[in-house]
């Protein structure tokens, strides 16, 4: 059985007083699931210092890297200095880096190659738009981001260790709308299949997150999908009692 994730993106939130609350109001108990979190790249030592204090060791990761390893990139954080930090993973092709930043396939798929050589877990993000789901491209969509983004991907072993997928439709990123169980795990499982047929990779043992509008009430229907690894969440992981709800359902979730 794969394991469940909990994966927050706190994007450009929590200040160090937030923080705090979170960590204060966070009760993981006995729970089994993998808790992962991205807050703000200058906090990524303050977050890991802050979880082992609170008893429960967190994968911390990057909201974004650059493509390069150093130089005259000023503004941009390299993947060498995240793991300075304690950086484990970083995610790559985030609906709001696709469309805010521009960041286009190439640059993508530049980013999540650099990232793997330097040994981060990269949870790449895809989803359609609005737009595109209605016109019934979600499937055209999704396999072209993926066949960009994951581009020369090495099939040994190790690296695909280091790959999740997050399928984000990014009608349902902060809107309150979210995919239903049956939408979402029809998009999972045409992706665990467009790995392992179109890219070579090994789509049955890649975890394969949702992400979009995911809250402790509705996580359990999303979760229990059997090709929903888990949830990358924004909205709802800022806070430590609803991060711990959904760590919760997600560990019932694996026994
Ligand atoms: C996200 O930003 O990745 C996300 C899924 O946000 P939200 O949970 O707020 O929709």
């Amino acid at each position: 059985m794969r394991k469940k994730f909990i994966v927050g993106n706190w994007k450009m939130n929590q200040d160090l007083a937030s923080i705090d609350s979170f960590f204060n109001e966070l009760s993981l108990g006995s729970c089994t699931c993998e808790t992962w979190v991205a807050p703000q790249a200058l906090h990524i030592s303050t977050v890991i210092e802050k979880s082992s204090k609170a008893g429960k060791s967190f994968f911390v990761g990057a909201q974004n890297i650059s493509e390069n390893s150093n130089g005259a990139f000023t503004g941009e954080n390299s993947a060498e200095t995240l793991q300075d930090l304690g950086a484990t993973f970083a995610l790559v092709g985030h609906s709001e880096r696709r469309s805010l930043y521009k960041e286009d396939h190439a640059l993508l798929n530049k980013k999540l190659m650099h990232a793997l050589s330097q040994n981060l877990i990269v949870v790449f993000c895809v989803g359609e738009q609005l737009e595109e789901r209605k016109n019934g491209m979600t499937e055209a969509v999704i396999k072209y981001q993926l066949l960009e983004g994951l581009k020369n991907f090495p099939t040994d072993q190790l690296s695909q260790s280091r790959l999740i997928i997050a399928y984000e439709p990014v009608w349902a990123i902060g809107t309150g709308e979210v995919a239903s169980p049956a939408q979402a795990q029809e998009v999972h499982h045409f992706i665990r299949k467009t790995l392992t047929k179109d890219l070579d990779l090994d789509g049955d043992n890649t975890p394969i997150l949702y992400g979009g509008s995911v809250k402790p009430s509705n996580a359990d229907g999303l979760l229990s999908q059997m090709d929903i690894d888990g949830a990358l969440v924004g909205g709802a992981s800022l806070l430590g009692e609803d991060f711990s709800k959904l760590a919760q359902i997600a560990s019932k979730l694996m026994k």
